[in-house]
């Protein structure tokens, strides 16, 4: 088994369909299949070993694919990274992963030599993104596929899981190929006519599984977008007839935001997952631009789909669905045991999609999955009777007010509700008596307007009163992860512009 099979094989049936289009460049099937075989050959005249881990630090250019297929039809382990990390962080990626080889696409080559040679024996492969072909057309195709087993890792994803330095999750051949079928087949419903929307960070696991793989599994073509910026986006989707779109809640609320959207009548399946999608922005969306948002939920350390609301059965706005085939999940007590419909625990997963643990961290792993297969998600949730779930929170983002506790997610769909709010984030602040203080970063809509005073009284007037923000400050925006997320531990309040009450 290898994951890399289902698009070689996909590659082999169709070599002159169109599987990745990066502006005006296409890349047929074919292509990327010589290219990742060239890949192969440039392992191979490096001393390359099944097993070894190479890096990859790139952007969503066409030669990702290219080296992430390569890597993986040669038996080997790839190590995704974001291509803005600096010297300092390359160089802990490639000791604790043990890469001796990393791609670096041409923008992050002084990084990843800097990080190179402070981690010794380690050779850069430099990627300039011009063209397609000239990437390894110096190295000799290494054609076939090298057989692992199931269970053999296929990706190292490095994510900082809920506590520490980053860890690099181990997803085994069969982890990814399972969770790519169900994208494909369950959720997507995706056939060789679609075109999908390629703007997630393909070195983050839902623009791997759920974008690159996925799409270059059945056939369809990826457009890649370098970096999400709302309006070439649109651009792109219109320009191209995008049928498929995944994106992380900021993307749908960027994309509402814009003045002059162009329509998007191809559009016919929208997933949402990485943070919770505000209700306000799935009705605003689908609502706009006439096509149903599906959210889902899963993390790097479940491949990552774990549950999503299904095209087929009833969706539930402000839930993540029910588990997806193969997987299972329930909410927890600290000791393990399951809790009843409708209380608030961990959510666990077990199933096909579960890692086999973090690279060389035996006691990081021990903390999370059970002798039985349980992984813990580190997030607070429940289900209702219908068994859909629901993310209340991070454990870590619980705001704990005079010792009510105040889950954040709960004040900021509030929030969301308010019509010149375009993004929000409630945290909670350092309060002598209290503890913590309930506090909210709000960005308003382009050319809206509101004060800080009547943000507050109009959440105040929705939530029980220990709930709602005392302390409301506008930004110009949040400050986000690679992936779009909200990054809620780079937010701290202004102590003498907060409006406080
Ligand atoms: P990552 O490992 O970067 O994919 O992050 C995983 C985390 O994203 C999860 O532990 C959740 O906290 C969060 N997450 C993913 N999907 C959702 C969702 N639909 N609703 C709320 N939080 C989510």
């Amino acid at each position: 088994m290898n994951l890399s099979q289902l698009f070689l094989d996909t590659a082999q049936r169709q070599p002159d369909a169109v599987a990745l289009r990066f502006g005006e460049l296409t890349v047929s099937y074919g292509d990327v299949a010589d290219a990742s075989a060239r890949v192969a050959g440039l392992l191979a005249a490096h001393g390359f070993e099944p097993g070894d881990r190479v890096a990859v630090m790139m952007p969503n250019l066409p030669q990702f694919a290219a080296v992430y297929y390569g890597i993986l039809r040669a038996g080997g382990v790839v190590v995704p990274m974001n291509p803005l990390l600096k010297a300092r962080e390359v160089s802990y990626y490639l000791a604790d992963s043990g890469a001796r080889l990393i791609f670096a696409w041409e923008g992050a080559a002084a990084e990843a030599q800097e990080g190179a040679e402070r981690t010794s024996g380690v050779t850069v492969v430099t990627v300039a993104p011009a063209t397609f072909g000239e990437l390894v057309a110096q190295h000799e195709p290494v054609d076939g596929i090298v057989d692992r087993d199931a269970d053999d890792t296929a990706v190292l994803l490095y994510t900082s899981g809920t506590t520490g330095q980053p860890k690099g999750a181990e997803l085994t051949h069969v982890n990814l190929a399972r969770n790519v079928e169900v994208t494909q087949s369950d959720l997507l419903q995706l056939t060789a006519d679609d075109v999908v929307f390629g703007g997630l960070p393909l070195f983050h696991s839902f623009g791997q599984t759920c974008t690159l793989n996925t799409a270059l599994s059945t056939g369809a073509t990826l457009l890649l977008l370098p970096r999400f910026d709302a309006a070439a986006a649109a651009e792109q989707l219109a320009t191209y007839g995008a049928t498929v779109f995944a994106g992380v809640p900021t993307m749908y609320a960027a994309l509402l935001g814009l003045t002059d959207a162009p329509d998007l009548p191809n559009l016919r399946v929208c997933v949402s997952g990485g943070a919770a999608l505000p209700v306000e922005v799935l009705h605003r969306f689908e609502e706009r631009f006439g096509c149903p948002i599906l959210e889902g939920y899963g993390l790097s350390e479940t491949s990552p789909v774990a549950s999503f609301n299904k095209p087929d059965r009833e969706r539930k706005p402000g839930s993540i669905g029910t588990p997806v085939t193969g997987v299972e999940m329930q909410v927890i007590n600290p000791d393990g045991t399951a809790l009843p419909v409708g209380e608030v625990g961990e959510i666990a997963i077990r199933g096909h999609n579960v890692m086999r643990g973090y690279w060389r961290k035996p006691e990081a792993t021990a903390d999370v999955l059970s002798a039985d297969g349980w992984f813990r998600t580190g997030d607070m949730g429940r289900t209702d009777e219908d068994g859909f779930f629901y993310v209340v929170d991070r454990v870590k983002d619980l705001v704990i007010r005079g010792g009510f506790n105040i889950y954040p997610r709960e004040v900021e769909e509030v929030l969301y509700e308010h019509p010149a709010v375009a993004e929000a984030a409630v945290i909670g602040i350092p309060h002598p008596e209290l503890g913590e203080e309930v506090a909210a970063a709000v960005a308003l809509r382009d050319g809206a307007t509101a004060t800080e005073e009547e943000i507050r009284a109009f959440v105040k007037d929705q939530v029980a009163p220990y709930k709602y923000p005392r302390v409301v400050w506008f930004v110009d925006a949040l400050p986000k992860g690679p992936t779009g997320k909200i990054l809620k531990r780079e937010i701290s309040a202004p102590a003498t512009e907060a409006s406080r009450a």
